[in-house]
């Protein structure tokens, strides 16, 4: 068979901007006995790629701030800084051990082929299950879930499969930093719209009244939020809701927090909504089952839609990995071991929570009161002509001088603020606060 030689030659992309290059890539066949093969004859080629530029598909596109940030404290450690990291967005418990053993003889039982692309099946009728007894009205089935390689998985799908050009999505700011780039992705463009201090920045209808125009197709919501940890009431939701429903717009609602709520359950939009026409429910086990690194979310979604995901996940990815559904399953299959392992880890939570928020408090800084997830937002100050980023100017400060990271809330599209996790060992958050109260006194603010 004949070899095929990839040719890469760069040419300007815009006269006027000669730095800027693209790459132009033939495909020759050239014959066997036409060349060697040694890495010194095909070097030209491979050093042309140092003339990438990004194609215009993601030449707007940000890396996530919120790994950024994590990256860069891991490294400071790495070197030998004794760094206190309160920047992670991961909880700091071990996957459960009932989990642990349930992967383990999946794995001996030879769970390591494909699968579907939609995911095992066992596991999206229990997810099917689960969300019918959430809603409570017409049945939810295993058709209209799709496994996904983390929450992040399901969320792009949606934004990609609902959303396009000239779409408007209201987003709700301060917001995870990926919503904003998977929109744009997908060619739609994201509106972030800013909720009241005095509702601890959760939106109302009025703010999306506001923001949306005639373009507006969607919003998104996030309750438990990351990052502000506030928390959406029943009737907070049922009022975005409806007025979501007057104007057939769709919710994206990602849920993946609710199970890390402090004063009881947080509502899901399942239990709020009494159609599912228009709504996505994206969920996972990476927080509520201390399961970050095995990549399981899900969606669930109408029939239709839930189709079209399906093909564009069959292009991508495919299924998500066989052995972490059968994790999935275990940690969804056994209520009982996983209430408990819920209720360990939301408890501890709590306590460094609570112990957190005096000192915040009784230093009198602006913070908001977290009823769930596992971070503080804490206000900087105003954004300046000197200072767009009070938050990123702080945080850098922080990491340098006192050895803490912490991740500025230009992540959220909120420059004002800094997002503290309490995903840390106790007396870690508590010297971390400590530190952070004591730069705001030092620098003045
Ligand atoms: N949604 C929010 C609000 C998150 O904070 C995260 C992770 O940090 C995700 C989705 C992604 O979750 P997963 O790890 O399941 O992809």
């Amino acid at each position: 068979m004949r070899p095929l030689l990839l040719r890469v030659h760069p040419v300007p992309l815009n006269p006027r901007q000669p730095t800027l290059w693209r790459g132009l890539v033939t495909a020759r066949k050239i014959a066997t006995a036409d060349v060697k093969y040694s890495p010194r004859r095909f070097g030209s080629p491979i050093d042309h790629m140092t003339s990438y530029a990004p194609s215009t598909n993601i030449a707007e596109l940000r890396e996530s701030a919120t790994i950024a940030a994590s990256a860069r404290a891991k490294a400071l450690r790495a070197a030998g800084r004794p760094v206190i990291d309160l920047g992670a967005g991961e909880p700091d418990f071990p996957t459960p051990a009932f989990v642990m053993a349930d992967a383990h003889r999946a794995l001996d039982a030879g769970a390591t082929r494909y699968t579907q692309v939609e995911g095992i099946l066992p596991l999206r009728e229990i997810i099917a299950e689960r969300a019918s007894a959430l809603h409570g009205g017409e049945r939810i089935t295993a058709d209209q879930v799709i496994v996904t390689a983390g929450t992040k998985q399901a969320l792009f799908n949606a934004c990609f499969s609902v959303f396009g050009t000239g779409d408007e999505v209201l987003v709700p700011t301060p917001g995870w930093t990926s919503y904003y780039e998977m929109l744009a992705l997908a060619r739609a463009t994201p509106i972030a719209v800013r909720g009241a201090r005095e509702r601890q920045l959760k939106l109302s209808p009025s703010d999306l009244a506001r923001s949306s125009t005639s373009r507006t197709r969607g919003l998104i919501l996030n309750s438990p939020c990351n990052p502000t940890g506030a928390v959406y009431s029943r009737d907070q939701l049922s009022d975005i809701v409806a007025f979501a429903a007057e104007r057939d717009w769709w919710i994206l609602s990602d849920e993946i927090y609710r199970a890390i709520s402090y004063d009881g359950e947080a509502s899901s939009l399942l239990s709020v909504a009494s159609s599912t026409d228009r709504l996505v429910v994206v969920d996972g086990v990476a927080k509520s089952f201390a399961m970050t690194g095995w990549r399981i979310g899900w969606s669930i979604a109408p029939r239709s839609l839930t189709r079209s995901m399906a093909a564009l996940q069959s292009h991508t990815t495919s299924n998500a990995t066989t052995i972490s559904q059968h994790a999935a399953l275990a940690a969804l299959s056994n209520p009982a071991a996983a209430t408990e392992a819920i209720a360990t880890m939301v408890g501890e939570f709590k306590r460094r929570r609570d112990a957190a928020l005096e000192l915040l408090q009784a230093a009198s800084v602006d913070v908001i009161e977290p009823q769930g997830a596992f971070y503080l937002y804490i206000r900087i100050g105003d954004v300046t002509h000197e200072d767009p980023e009070p938050g990123t100017t702080f945080a850098r400060r922080l990491l340098e001088e006192h050895d803490v990271a912490v991740v500025p809330g230009a992540a959220f599209r909120s420059p004002e603020w800094i997002r503290v996790s309490y995903a840390a060992p106790a007396e870690q958050v508590m010297e971390g606060v400590r530190r952070i109260i004591a730069a705001r006194i030092s620098w003045g603010l």
